[in-house]
């Protein structure tokens, strides 16, 4: 057979631990055999950060903006016990942060759906597929405690640092907290419209919820910078595309996500999107099973798995024992930027490959074959689980592949 010819390359960002094994085992067992893969390779393995002074990650990040599609594995984050184990020159910060304020984006994630594996909410039949905003609120927040007989006031100063408003916050009768967050319309404005391509690239309906009823110039800023780029910028592609934008209230959306059946993109400021972020993964089940998308404003991708570079599982492997470690996220960093390559640069072969490797994937699990996370979640009557390690399960796939 022919392998399938790539026009364009991929980025590839390679990562550490059990992650960057099963990164090497799914090119060498599901995707080269079959295709011709083009990439261009940066190790963002620790070593090789600590070792080029974190210059590998600007640079994969930039090469993103060149190529348009990348695909990442995952990479430890160091603290101090990491400095200590690699012997680091420094405690180098998240990768993928550095990549995400590089790409200005939104990640979104996603979860992967199989017969067998029942969400918790007994309705969700579709993915449900979360957006948050990562910049400010009380991630970038400046706090105090106040004393009793204080007064606490709200102050701008222009570049001069002359007054030019100051509001009452609070006058503090007994002890007590104060907290000033700020955000950025340009930052709003770019998360508007990384959510806005993402909705219309995966044909999904977007909600957004705030609380503008409340915070009536904070949370309503949010609501208006979205409600004006999607009248002027997307709202007739939605259409063409028979899909829809709603914004409410942040608590109806919760009420209206949980009686939903799935298939909508949930668009979350910072702090809700850190907790319905985790709550919708659980809820679909394993953490193997959620990938994640790096989205910019201009349309640049990065994909990659949800999860971590899954530590104790490495330390196993490196003891010599079998793992049963989940590739499917990481599987779905590949197909997910392959379709996307595939469709960027009119080569249907390609994307036709990444869904048929999807589609086996899940026929593998459909007909009992996984990894141990999911042996515990799956219930499919005629079907008994078997437990595959990480090697046997993607041989299988290759065989459902059945190219
Ligand atoms: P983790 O790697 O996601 O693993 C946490 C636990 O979840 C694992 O020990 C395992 O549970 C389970 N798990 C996660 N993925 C799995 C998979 N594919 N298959 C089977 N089980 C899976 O998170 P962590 O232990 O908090 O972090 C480890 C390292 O990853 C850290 O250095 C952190 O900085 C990094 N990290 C990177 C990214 C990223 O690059 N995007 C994201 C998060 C964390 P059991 O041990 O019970 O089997
Ligand atoms: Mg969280």
């Amino acid at each position: 057979m022919e392998k399938i010819k790539m026009t364009v390359p991929l980025v590839e960002m390679d990562g550490d631990e059990m992650t960057r094994v099963l990164w090497g085992w799914i090119k060498e067992i599901l995707i080269e055999p079959y295709v011709d893969l083009k990439t261009e390779y940066y190790d963002l393995g620790l070593r090789e950060r600590d070792r080029t002074d974190d210059a590998v990650t600007i640079a994969a990040a930039e090469a993103t903006l060149k190529y348009g599609v990348a695909v990442k594995c995952a990479t430890i984050t160091p603290n101090a016990q990491r400095v200590e184990e690699y012997g680091l020159k420094q405690m180098w910060k998240s990768p993928n942060g550095t990549i995400r304020r590089i790409l200005d984006g939104t990640v979104f994630r996603s979860p992967i759906l199989v017969k067998g594996i029942t969400p918790y909410v007994g309705g969700w039949k579709k993915p449900i597929s979360i957006a948050r905003h990562a910049y400010g609120d009380i991630y970038n927040s400046v706090e105090s405690r106040v004393s009793g007989g204080n007064s606490a006031y709200l102050v701008i100063c222009d570049g001069e640092g002359k007054e030019v408003e100051r509001k009452l916050i609070h006058n503090f009768s007994s002890d007590g907290i104060i907290q000033g967050v700020h955000n950025l319309d340009n930052s709003i404005a770019a998360f508007a419209r990384s959510c806005f391509n993402y909705a219309l690239s995966s044909k999904l309906d977007m909600w957004f919820g705030a609380k503008d009823t409340i915070s009536k110039i904070y949370d309503h800023r949010f609501k208006d910078i979205f409600a004006e780029i999607y009248r002027n910028e997307y709202q007739s592609a939605f259409e063409r595309e028979g899909i829809t934008y709603m914004y409410t209230l942040i608590d109806d959306v919760v009420a209206r996500v949980i009686r939903s059946e799935g298939g909508i993109l949930w668009v979350c400021k910072n702090y809700d999107g850190d907790v319905m972020s985790d709550m919708v993964a659980t809820a679909y089940g394993s953490l193997g099973m959620m990938s994640s998308v790096l989205v910019s404003p201009d349309n640049k991708y990065e994909f990659e798995a949800a999860h971590g570079t899954v530590t104790r599982h490495y330390y196993n492997h490196l003891k010599g024992q079998e793992t049963s470690t989940n590739p499917v996220a990481t599987i779905w960093a590949w197909t997910g930027a392959l379709k996307k390559r595939g469709e960027l640069d009119g080569n249907a072969e390609l994307s036709k490959f990444a869904e048929k490797l999807e589609k086996a994937t899940v026929e593998t699990i459909e007909s009992g074959y996984m990894t141990g996370d999911l042996i515990p979640l799956f219930d499919l009557s005629g079907v008994v689980p078997v437990k595959q390690n990480s090697r046997q399960f993607l041989r299988k796939i290759a065989e459902n592949l059945n190219m």
